[in-house]
């Protein structure tokens, strides 16, 4: 069974545990570099990025995973976890940074005080004609892209919430709290093809 890390120092990391194991992946909690070893693939929660950037510079653990990420490791980052990804955050703190390898631009907290959360029926192409329920929760947006990234899922406005760029899936919602795991499938799928490869 693949082994997929789940970071683990902030955010609803064990949805993400419970949907994967019930796909049949053995999951581990990452909070140190050692817990990066033998995986398959990563999961980055959501939650707060800002939290979760400072604690992955304190337990010295986002160097491992840039570097895991550049490797060619199957991540799958959901909300927070998009902007750990992102290579630029356009509004966050000067401070705050990301884990990067995602050629996007994102926006955080983009629907505004006003929508803190929503759910929508959400076309995604690449799982079949049945559309996901997608739940936003102080969600960022997709707001620019550069050429090697695909756009897996656009809101009727044409804002983009879902993106895959080579080993790296990414969504500005939360499929972890519905029970629609097409998209933790999809990225399992990955994360066999690249088991078989190597
Ligand atoms: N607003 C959060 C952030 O900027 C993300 C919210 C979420 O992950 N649900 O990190």
């Amino acid at each position: 069974a693949p082994r997929v890390g789940v970071l683990a120092l902030q955010g609803d990391f064990r949805e993400h545990r419970q949907v994967l194991e019930s796909l049949g992946a053995d999951t581990v909690a990452v909070r140190r570099e050692t817990d990066l070893a033998g995986i398959d693939g990563l999961v980055i929660p959501g939650g707060e990025s800002t939290v979760i950037d400072k604690l992955s510079r304190a337990f010295g653990v986002a160097d491992p995973i840039k570097a895991a990420i550049s490797g060619g490791l199957p991540v799958y980052g959901t909300c927070a976890g998009l902007i750990m990804v992102a290579d630029r955050i356009l509004d966050g703190a000067v401070t705050q940074q990301s884990f990067g390898g995602l050629d996007v631009s994102v926006r955080r907290n983009a629907f505004g005080s006003q929508t803190e959360s929503f759910e929508t029926a959400l076309a995604i192409p690449v799982l079949g004609e049945h559309p996901m329920r997608a739940v936003f929760i102080r969600a960022p947006i997709v707001v620019e892209t550069g050429p090697g990234v695909s756009v897996l899922a656009s809101l009727v406005d044409g804002t983009i919430v879902a993106v895959e760029q080579a080993n790296i899936i990414a969504t500005s919602f939360h499929p972890e709290v519905t029970d629609d795991y097409r998209l933790h499938r999809y990225f399992l799928d990955r994360v066999r093809q690249r088991m078989l490869a190597r």
